[in-house]
């Protein structure tokens, strides 16, 4: 090899080297213009170079966390069973999160009831095709914070009956009472939407304004959007 070839030749690997992370960071837009990721090699990337992208299983994770995947039902809004599987994930921070209210709700005999965690995004087009409405469902020309593995819908149980303590609606009813202004004639009900929002927010998550079970971390847009079914 020429000394002149042997320059071409290692530039040429040099910029191949420097090129690839970067052509593998880029996410394909879709149609509405929106990054979101579909292939799990990128994904799996992703997570390699920052472990907080990993979506993990809230159940190996969190000791005695329950679950009731209402979209893997009929029982949703939708009256349509949107998901073939009932496995709840999050992001690793949001799950660190999760952890800790688990464990300080725990010690006040309530644990976790999960009714949504991450959401791949076609479901999120399937929510909005057959309810075309964004106060009921997310906007695929935004997306969600369930789809970025950050965002977790929730109630708690009764340590002691094993049962969902009274709330001031049902998961997913979208009047009024689901509203965070809301003031629940019984205390009770007052009380245990208390405990759950002071938990969460004291470990940083914030809530939504229209639906109690909502909650979100607010730096959420440091994780992508994804559509890749765990
Ligand atoms: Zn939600």
């Amino acid at each position: 090899m020429t000394n002149r070839r042997l320059k071409t030749t290692l530039l040429f690997l040099l910029a191949g080297s420097a090129f690839t992370p970067l052509r593998a960071q880029q996410i394909p837009l879709n149609k509405y213009g929106l990054a979101v990721l579909q292939d799990k090699k990128q994904y799996e990337q992703l997570v390699r170079k920052d472990s907080a992208q990993q979506l993990v299983d809230l159940e190996k994770y969190i000791p005695g966390i329950r679950k009731d995947v209402r979209y893997a039902t009929t029982n949703n809004f939708t009256h349509q069973r949107l998901y073939s599987s009932t496995a709840i994930y999050l992001r690793r921070p949001a799950a660190d999160k999760l952890k800790q209210v688990q464990a300080l709700l725990n010690k006040k005999g309530y644990g976790l009831l999960i009714y949504d965690a991450y959401r791949p995004y076609r479901c999120t087009e399937l929510m909005f095709k057959i309810v075309p409405n964004d106060l009921y469902a997310a906007d695929p020309k935004k997306g969600s914070g369930h789809n970025r593995g950050v965002a977790v819908d929730l109630s708690m149980v009764d340590l002691k009956t094993g049962k969902p303590v009274a709330m001031p609606t049902d998961f997913d009813d979208f009047t009024q009472k689901a509203h965070e202004n809301y003031q629940p004639a019984d205390p009770k009900v007052a009380a245990n939407r208390k405990l759950l929002r002071d938990t969460m927010k004291q470990l940083g998550f914030k809530g939504s304004r229209t639906e109690w079970w909502h909650y979100y971390l607010p730096d959420y847009k440091k994780y992508p959007l994804m559509d890749i079914v765990f």
